[in-house]
């Protein structure tokens, strides 16, 4: 029996999640949900406490997270998405943000070129160095001098492991995704591994684009591409680009893993959305792809590929959220999709 930890979150992140467990149950794989609903902005504000010691070891025993959203737009401070996504991020060594996009349907390209379409690719995203490790500092801070920095740190240790496990996951490709010809250090260290990991593995292609020449395909031919890895500030946007090309925020999933340890935190690629949040009308597809992505790394593939050929089925008949042009709730998209498995 394989224990699952809840993390539904704020916002739409409740409403989603409930879909995508309800959705997980239908499947009758024998799993089991250990829900941690008080770990949210409510209870931050109460205590000030965003994710505690004895949560944190709940999660850490558990092989798989699944989280909806963390954010609330009543809460100013970093430290509370500090402390919930980035120490399970850190903490657990959560060092590779693995984020298929893979177009569900024709009607939902917002491309127009009928080739540029048939998107299907994952972006490896290094998920615990580059810019956003909180290194940095600021010399004269609020005057007219102020000189601000934020050190982008690539270590040989992180950028060979991520390379690798692009290489491990391809079917066909690697794409090495830099600006090495500006950036001179990472750079020369993000293409000395990516090198020594074609190397390693002569079966995969391997091919290297500068980050603003990928974001240009990504729009005009997003079709070419298998796998894309690169560093934490470039994946965070090129993975945005590739969900939006492969038919919008609400339908993208993603995975934060450490393949050494067998570990998967699986999120929607979108946010709280306090926007439509309490309004019934988000869309559960990121949510319940994400599960899917879940189970196909507890090994239930096939159950995975029926969720994924529901899902596509669901939003070919129209059956979906306004987002995607549908007229269902929340709960109704959700059933929508089980009604087909
Ligand atoms: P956060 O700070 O938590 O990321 P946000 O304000 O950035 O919140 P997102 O969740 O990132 O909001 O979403 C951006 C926009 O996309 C929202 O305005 C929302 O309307 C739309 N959106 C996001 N997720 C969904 C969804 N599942 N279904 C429908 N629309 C969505
Ligand atoms: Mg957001």
């Amino acid at each position: 029996m394989s224990v699952i930890t809840v993390i539904p979150g704020d916002g739409i992140g409740p409403e989603v999640i409930e879909q995508a467990m309800l959705t997980l149950d239908r499947l009758q794989l024998g799993l089991e949900f250990d829900v941690l609903d008080h770990v949210n902005a409510d209870t931050f504000l109460r205590t000030g406490v965003a994710l505690c010691d004895e949560d944190f070891e709940r999660v850490r025993s558990s092989r798989s997270v699944l989280l909806g959203a963390i954010g609330d737009p009543r809460v100013g401070s970093p430290a509370y998405g500090r402390g919930v996504l980035l120490r399970l991020r850190f903490e657990l060594d959560l060092y590779v943000n693995h984020r298929p996009a893979k177009l569900l349907h024709d009607r939902l390209s917002p491309l127009r070129a009928d080739s540029a379409r048939a998107v299907d690719c994952i972006v490896i995203r290094e998920n615990t160095e580059g810019l956003y490790t909180g290194a940095g500092g600021s010399v004269h801070p609020g005057s007219e001098h102020e000189i601000a920095l934020d050190v982008d740190l690539s270590t040989y240790h992180g950028t060979a492991r991520i390379v690798e496990y692009a290489f491990s996951i391809a079917r066909r490709e690697v794409c090495m995704v830099d600006k090495a010809n500006a950036v001179e250090f990472g750079g020369g260290l993000w293409q000395r591994c990516w090198r020594a990991a074609a190397a390693r593995h002569p079966d995969k292609a391997s091919r290297h684009l500068y980050v603003d020449a990928a974001a240009m395909q990504m729009v005009t031919d997003p079709t070419g591409f298998d796998v894309i890895v690169t560093n934490n500030s470039y994946g965070d946007i090129l993975s945005d680009i590739a969900s939006a090309v492969a038919g919008g925020i609400g339908t993208a999933a993603s995975a934060n893993l450490n393949p050494e340890r067998g570990f998967g935190l699986y999120e929607p690629v979108h946010g709280s959305a306090p926007d439509i949040a309490g309004k019934d009308i988000a869309n559960p597809v990121g949510a319940i792809l994400s599960a899917g992505l879940l189970i196909g790394d507890l090994g239930h593939h096939e159950a995975a590929a029926a969720l994924r050929a529901a899902i596509s089925q669901a939003v070919a008949a129209g059956e979906t959220t306004p987002d995607l042009g549908g007229s269902l709730d929340t709960r109704g998209a959700g059933e929508a999709i089980r009604a087909r498995l």
